[in-house]
């Protein structure tokens, strides 16, 4: 059985959040709250009391293992205070469509646009939830390639300076439930199927369209669904959930980069955009800034090489 964890303990404003982590300290009893919800626990032997250290490390009163709330998270490393991330962490998450590296770098004050543009992929990095739930129930399933020349683009091959994405979304009646966004090395049906079984719940009613690629899944413990558009009476009939998100998409690639952007980041913007997306109903801001704040002590760091390399495509 699942077990629920009750932390439903974040700031609903921004003038309650500038009161509460105004000073180091706040922050860092707010971060150990999300690594140890149920209390400081010795990661070596069990332990459940500590000291603190002045440089803000707990030693396990019994074995003397020293923990440290940052190392190993993408706040590791940093020369600006815990509390200039928590604001990244709170613009990043409660501004509509988020923040961009010239916003964040004047905001903070930050020293050039590299950092601000390095501390936002590491804040992308932390939006995919380990062991999140699989989508369920109905759910549409599509691919679109993005960048490049807009043109008819053929399917099977990839098309040059274009990535190909494929996405599913939940559909409930008339209305959109979660979804998912991954880039995929093509649309064949090894990378088609592979996508489907990490992202959806076997039992799931898949709908796709006509595509060879998508063949099987009944196969694989899924009720599949084909929408033909020649069949249909009018083409925005056919897979209207996953038309409506790419067009979201789109827009956001084609704002947000005026189309420009390297390929091995789009994955980061793509789960960004999953994360907002799917917590788009979320009713207070303060929730998301609490998701954030748990996965920076759940998630392995990213330092800006390998970021640069390209390392940000593989966290999923
Ligand atoms: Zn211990």
């Amino acid at each position: 059985m699942t077990e629920f964890i009750i932390t439903e303990d974040f700031p609903k404003n921004e003038a309650e959040f500038d009161k509460r982590f105004s000073t180091e300290d706040a922050c860092f009893a707010y971060l150990f709250k999300r690594r140890w919800p149920h209390g400081f626990i010795c990661k070596r032997c069990g332990h459940e009391q500590y000291w603190y250290s002045a440089r803000r490390l707990y030693i396990c009163k019994k074995c003397e293992q020293q923990h440290s709330l940052i190392a190993g998270t993408i706040l590791q490393n940093s020369k600006k205070p815990i509390t200039s991330w928590f604001k990244a962490m709170w613009w990043f998450t409660t501004r509509k469509s988020g923040v961009n590296a010239i916003n964040l770098k004047d905001l903070l004050g930050l020293g050039s646009y590299e950092t601000a543009w390095s501390w936002l992929q590491k804040l992308r990095s932390c939006t995919v939830c380990q062991g999140r739930e699989k989508l369920t129930g109905k759910v549409e399933a599509d691919e679109f390639y993005i960048g490049g020349q807009e043109s008819g683009g053929k399917r099977g091959r990839a098309a040059e300076h274009k990535c190909a994405v494929a996405i599913a979304v939940e559909k409930k009646g008339k209305k959109l439930g979660r979804i998912r966004l991954q880039v995929i090395d093509d649309c064949s049906q090894g990378s088609l199927h592979d996508f489907i079984s990490n992202h959806v719940q076997e039992q799931s009613n898949i709908i796709t369209d006509g595509w060879g690629g998508y063949a099987g899944l009944d196969g694989k413990g899924y009720q599949h669904d084909r929408e033909l558009q020649k069949e249909a009476p009018d083409k925005a009939s056919v897979l209207p959930g996953v038309h409506l998100v790419i067009s979201l998409v789109k827009r956001l690639i084609l704002g947000t980069f005026q189309g420009r952007f390297h390929e091995k980041h789009l994955q980061g913007y793509l789960d960004e955009f999953v994360f907002r997306f799917n917590r788009r109903s979320v009713a207070f801001v303060g929730k998301k800034f609490m998701r954030i704040a748990e996965q920076t002590m759940l998630t392995v760091p990213l330092p800006y090489r390998m970021i640069i390399i390209g390392a940000a495509a593989q966290q999923m």
